[in-house]
């Protein structure tokens, strides 16, 4: 282990709050805002110097002051999380954010990061969000986007691992992730781009990972396409991921999502959908999917959906498919049965308004 493992437990974390009159203005209209676009008030940091996290606060929202010479600057030691805050009928709730703090220390693992301790970034989580809760918005359709996120600040231009890291989480009020809201995407297979190889950071949270798909995001919306379906690297044969999303794709009766290879990022929300079908008594699976397989099943009527999903859009019903400048129409262009019921369980268990069986949701108390 390069970094110190879990170099600190509990620490206190100092309140510097900005005064009332300093505030500011909250969006009109959360659902017309465009997603990411909007930050609160506060925000929580602390830094990782000498082997130890410290300096632990909740603070106002600022400007980071980095050396020009960090190293997240130039070799991209950086990763991060998204999760989503709810507040409906005066409480707020969390979904599984255990699980994105463990899985950031995964990132922070494969990036030769050090780790957090996950009981203090989830208390210091709840903090933040006690501090900010009138930023957490309660219309149907809405939520508070939870970004927290780790850079290497070390000043130093040899490739190396980072000694120093700053952690922080920010958070901005959103409404639905695509300007449409929750209707049909059309997804653009690229032939020419992918998106991660076996062996490399694809199953890591890393910056890296988004600045080398967007040339191909650019190509998928030169043809009028929202989001790039990624094949795997080696054959460019087997479905991976959609845009920032994992992908399902309904054969009859099956649902079927590749597995984790590697290369794919271990969605929470795919996770959820695995256990929400498995209960509902779904022939649910997850192996490798062939586009020829889709493609074969769109023209034979097999494949009746077909749907990404992830925190920041939950479930996006996929409309159309664009593979070789050719067009494929999958549940005439609307959103299928079950893609729709599994974003109303979702959504409703998320924000409290449906039954939480699984113990999925945590309160901020
Ligand atoms: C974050 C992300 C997902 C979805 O993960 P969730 O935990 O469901 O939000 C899927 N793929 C990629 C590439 C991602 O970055």
């Amino acid at each position: 282990m390069y970094h110190t493992k879990n170099a600190v437990g509990y620490m206190n974390i100092k309140m510097n709050l900005t005064s009332s009159d300093n505030l500011k203005q909250k969006p009109a209209d959360i659902l017309k805002t465009p997603f990411g676009t909007v930050f609160s008030d506060h925000m929580f940091s602390m830094e990782y110097l000498g082997g130890q996290w410290k300096g632990a606060s909740i603070h106002p929202y600022r400007d980071l002051s980095l050396n020009p010479a960090a190293l997240c600057l130039h070799y991209g030691q950086g990763i991060f999380e998204g999760m989503k805050a709810y507040h409906r009928g005066g409480r707020t709730l969390l979904f599984r954010p255990e699980r994105n703090f463990i899985r950031l220390n995964e990132s922070a693992t494969r990036m030769v990061m050090p780790e957090i301790d996950t009981d203090f970034a989830l208390s210091a989580l709840k903090k933040l969000l006690k501090v900010e809760s009138d930023w957490v918005p309660d219309v149907h359709g809405s939520s508070l986007y939870i970004r927290p996120t780790m850079i290497g600040t070390e000043a130093r231009l040899g490739v190396k691992p980072s000694d120093e890291y700053l952690f922080y989480i920010i958070l901005s009020p959103v409404g639905p992730y695509f300007r449409e809201g929750f209707s049909p995407v059309k997804i653009f297979l690229s032939t020419e781009h992918v998106r991660a190889v076996k062996g490399g950071v694809g199953a890591a949270k890393t910056m890296g990972n988004y600045a080398a798909g967007l040339l191909a995001g650019v190509k998928a919306a030169d043809v009028g396409h929202s989001q790039v379906l990624w094949m795997d690297a080696l054959e460019h044969k087997y479905l991976e991921e959609v845009g920032t999303m994992n992908i399902f794709v309904k054969f009859d009766d099956e649902l079927a999502t590749p597995p984790l290879s590697g290369s794919i990022l271990s969605g929470i929300t795919r996770d959820s959908v695995l256990t929400l079908t498995k209960d509902m008594g779904f022939n649910v699976v997850e192996r490798k999917i062939s586009i020829d397989e889709v493609i074969e099943g769109i023209a034979s009527g097999k494949v009746t959906e077909m749907f990404g999903c992830g925190t920041a859009a939950i479930i996006a019903p996929v409309g159309s498919l664009w593979f070789k400048n050719k067009s494929y129409t999958i549940s005439d262009g609307n959103t299928g049965e079950l893609t729709q019921h599994l974003f109303d369980e979702l959504t409703g268990i998320q924000s409290g308004e449906r039954e939480d069986p699984y113990g999925w949701v945590v309160e901020v108390d």
